[in-house]
């Protein structure tokens, strides 16, 4: 009993001196999850937040905590994207705009992760909010009209999201306001995730003016305290990049080259999904005349299908071996392309 309970400190503490026991720092913020989702086209899939707020705004987290948070979730990029006009606490909370990011720049140079400088435009319906990335000073956005923070913002080079279009009324209108910026070429992303809830129209803008898929946490909260720590429990931007790099993704996110991770499901323009999916699924015929086809998901990333009349969940890292029916044709459920369409294919594929 006593080797058992004194067996892990002997092993992993340290003793200071003879009045502290100090236990090692090899706690759980030291600790990373592996997230496998492969690539594909030579990009390698970078695991992405681009909507995140802290103190400096309305969240309740200091900067560097989101950082952490990230790293330890196995994130690879995330943006601080603060409100601009709504800061309850900056009596309390001093420093500028650019504050935030520059608090938890530090620390994500400290860790090799990649950090996005970001603010979040903040209107009533109908502009709405909107974040602008890769921003150099979001003390400039601050501007009356929102349409010349906008132009500010692009003039800084900036890659622009309208976020959540179906909050807060339960209405993903898109106004004659956001036809305007689209025509301007102001609006390059939308969020079709974000917190807890997507958007079904919002698959369709997307499609139909070309703009990024982009699905975010939004969290001001601990990312714990929503989601919990599971592993990709959290909403993720998928950016296929070139390389792993603020540069990388900033042309990724211009090329629309992403796709959106929610609650087990994806959502993303049908040509990148399909080859994300033939990415991680690996589809073989055995060769005895069994007429067995084997699915082989080597990715963490979920997939129902919907093959004849049986439906299959083709789980992270496992093997499906079933008799495909005559048409071979499979919808992949949890695979949103549009409002109203799913990813669908015939197997074998040619
Ligand atoms: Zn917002
Ligand atoms: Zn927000």
């Amino acid at each position: 009993m006593t080797l058992l309970l004194f067996f892990p400190v002997l092993l992993f503490g340290q003793l200071r001196n003879s009045d502290v026991y100090k236990l090692p720092e090899m706690g759980k913020e030291n600790i990373r999850e592996n997230i496998n989702i492969p690539g594909f086209d030579g990009y390698e899939t970078l695991k992405c937040d681009f909507h995140i707020h802290t103190v400096f705004s309305d969240g309740k987290v200091w900067p560097d905590i989101r950082v952490n948070e990230a790293w330890q979730q196995g994130l690879d990029a995330i943006a601080i994207t603060d409100h601009i006009e709504y800061r309850p606490f900056k009596d309390k909370v001093l420093g500028d705009l650019n504050e935030s990011y520059n608090i938890a720049k530090g620390h994500a140079d400290h860790l090799g992760f990649i950090l996005i400088k970001g603010a979040e435009i903040t209107r009533n319906k109908p502009i709405g909010h909107l974040n602008a990335l890769f921003i150099n000073d979001a003390n400039k956005l601050a501007l009356e009209d929102p349409i010349d923070a906008l132009h500010e913002a692009k003039r800084q080079g900036a890659f622009v999201m309208w976020n959540h279009p179906g909050w807060p009324d339960d209405k993903s209108t898109l106004y004659p306001v956001h036809e305007q910026l689209l025509k301007d070429n102001l609006i390059d992303g939308i969020e079709t995730f974000n917190f807890l809830e997507y958007y079904p129209l919002t698959f369709d803008y997307a499609n139909e003016y070309n703009l990024a898929y982009m699905g975010n946490s939004d969290i001001h909260h601990l990312i714990t305290e929503t989601y919990g720590g599971e592993k990709l429990a959290r909403p993720l931007t998928l950016v296929f990049s070139s390389e792993r790099s603020e540069k990388g993704i900033k042309e990724a996110l211009f090329a629309r080259r992403t796709a959106v991770l929610f609650n087990g499901s994806l959502a993303g323009k049908d040509d990148i999904l399909r080859k994300l999916f033939n990415a991680a699924v690996h589809v073989k015929k055995i060769e005895n005349n069994s007429g067995y086809t084997e699915l082989s998901n080597t990715s963490d990333l979920n997939f129902i299908l919907l093959i004849g009349n049986y439906r299959y969940c083709l789980s992270p890292n496992k093997t499906l071996r079933l008799k495909l029916p005559e048409t071979g044709r499979v919808i992949v459920e949890n695979c949103h392309t549009g409002k109203d369409s799913k990813l669908e294919f015939i197997l074998p594929l040619q």
